[in-house]
């Protein structure tokens, strides 16, 4: 039998924000769609009209498009599997639930949350707080496994209110192969009798996941491990509406760990590190909850870090492109336990991509950083220089403005009292023959510069490292900085010689 095209899809609810999690799976389908020349989808899941946020599902195609992470399919890419909404896809789900019902596999149930609160307080007890609504509950309440059938249809002609749930079996156990744990199984006893059609026609997540994989053809589904328990509601829904021999083969990812257990929002505030992709504001609040992207990450280095977060290719290399994790990505090697999270070693990767990659490739982020700063950036060739010689200094891209300001505009204070201490007529009478010096230099290159330098000092008896600091400090104001020659020689003779003029005077 010839292999199924693979086809994959991420499957967010427009909620909120974009996490961590959310993004690595979508890379972990990105990379598997890729490297077997299949399709990526992106399919949003809207039925719960209640969590429903304005926004959420425009920032999650921003969020890909910035990771380079876009779909094949989805409701901005098109395709013939449409809608890729759930909530334009409504008046399908129902007559799946109905040939549930039909098949005795599901039943209606009439009960009003008044109903259902009571059955809740009615059998709670101490071993069980919660009672759900499952087979020790459904004999007592108002459904069509417990109302005479003339009732139920009455009911139903009338348009009463009603779910539709699924029944679950007594005593089965659900077993099927994890792509990443291997064979699972559940005892259906342990599984209440969940919603799977809402009062208002909408499918629940339950059904409607199901009925989109089949009719999306979809392969393989790969979500995270907090689906794990809904997973035998899935098996068995398969194996009631298309069989199990159709069904994806299915991966439950890990959870991502904070320093306090699962990552969290609260962890990235109190730490003071993103969590999620960018900068997402909650419509309904006004709370920004920063992201990677205008943290100042490269996507190269945050698709890098996600992909080794509970992942490796067997060796020690930590560093990928794309192209090589599009070749070298396994799902069976992604671990079942929990990733930990290190923003240290995220920072860390970003730095090994920031001196990797051609300062070219992300000039157009970093010039506006310096403009945000009210420093005007007239010479895009001038910004290509001064980056490449501070990028070995900078984490996260505003670190570029913090450590290339000084070379657009002079600094706005120097740090004297590093000068001061030990400052002394002869050093004076130093720095005025550098100036001179440097006047009448014909070559401007730091070796040249440094060469004189040095001459001056030793014929003036200094040791160099006695007056370079002073030189460093009224060139870039503070004690940080490459090299200070190659600082002089991209400041330019004439800036250079005013900025040891100025300090000199303030001295
Ligand atoms: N809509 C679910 C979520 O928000 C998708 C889970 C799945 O991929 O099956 O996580």
């Amino acid at each position: 039998m010839p292999e199924k095209k693979v086809r994959v899809r991420f499957a967010p609810s427009p909620t909120g924000g974009l996490h961590l999690g959310g993004v690595r799976t979508v890379l972990y389908n990105y990379l598997f769609a890729k490297q077997h020349n299949g399709t990526f989808i992106l399919r949003i899941e809207d039925t719960d009209q209640s969590r429903f946020v304005p926004g959420a599902e425009d920032y999650i195609f921003g969020c890909l498009q910035w990771a380079g992470l876009e779909p094949d399919e989805s409701v901005v890419h098109g395709g013939d599997y449409g809608p890729y909404r759930q909530s334009e896809r409504k008046t399908q789900y129902r007559q799946y639930a109905e040939k549930l019902v039909a098949g005795g596999y599901a039943y209606y149930a009439f009960d009003t949350p008044e109903e259902l609160e009571r059955m809740r307080n009615d059998h709670k007890t101490e071993q069980n707080p919660s009672p759900q609504y499952d087979r020790s509950t459904r004999n007592a309440m108002r459904n069509s496994l417990t109302l005479p059938p003339g009732e139920v249809q009455s009911l139903l002609d009338a348009g009463a209110p009603h779910v539709i749930r699924i029944r679950m079996p007594e005593n089965e156990i659900i077993s099927f192969t994890d792509m990443i744990r291997g064979e699972v199984s559940f005892d259906t006893a342990l599984v209440d009798d969940k919603v799977l059609l809402k009062a208002d026609g909408m499918p629940t997540y339950h059904l409607a996941v199901v009925v989109d994989d089949h009719l999306m053809q979809i392969t393989h589904a790969f979500r995270g491990e907090e689906w794990l328990p809904s997973a035998p509601v899935h098996v068995l829904l398969w194996k009631y509406l298309f069989g199990t021999d159709a069904m994806p083969q299915w991966a439950h990812l890990p959870l991502i760990l904070g320093p306090s257990g699962k990552l969290s929002k609260r962890d990235g505030a109190k730490y003071g590190f993103p969590v999620f992709a960018m900068n997402w504001t909650d419509p309904r609040t006004g709370e920004l909850t920063e992201g990677f992207k205008e943290k100042g990450f490269l996507p190269e280095a945050f698709i890098n870090l996600l992909a080794v977060l509970g992942w490796n290719d067997g060796t020690q290399q930590e560093l990928f492109t794309k192209e090589e994790l599009i070749e070298k990505f396994s799902i069976e090697r992604v671990h079942s336990g929990g990733a930990k999270f290190d923003y240290e070693k995220a920072k860390w990767f970003n730095h090994e991509w920031i001196k990797k990659l051609p300062v070219t490739h992300y000039l157009p982020e970093v010039k506006p950083l310096f403009e945000q700063k009210g420093i005007t950036v007239a010479d895009e060739v001038m910004l290509e220089k001064v980056m490449n010689l501070v990028k070995d200094r900078c984490h996260l891209l505003p670190d570029f403005v913090q450590q290339g300001a000084f070379f657009f505009a002079a600094p706005a204070s120097f740090d004297l009292d590093a000068i001061k201490p030990k400052w002394n007529s002869s050093k004076a009478l130093f720095f005025s023959e550098v100036i001179r010096t440097f006047e009448l230099a014909a070559l401007w290159t730091a070796p040249e510069l440094e060469h004189n330098f040095k001459e001056i000092a030793a014929v003036n008896q200094l040791k160099p490292g006695e007056v370079l600091l002073p030189l460093r400090i009224m060139l870039v104001g503070g004690k940080f900085g490459p090299h200070v020659f190659d600082i002089a020689e991209l400041l330019g003779k004439e800036e250079t010689i005013a900025r040891i003029r100025h300090v000199l005077s303030l001295l």
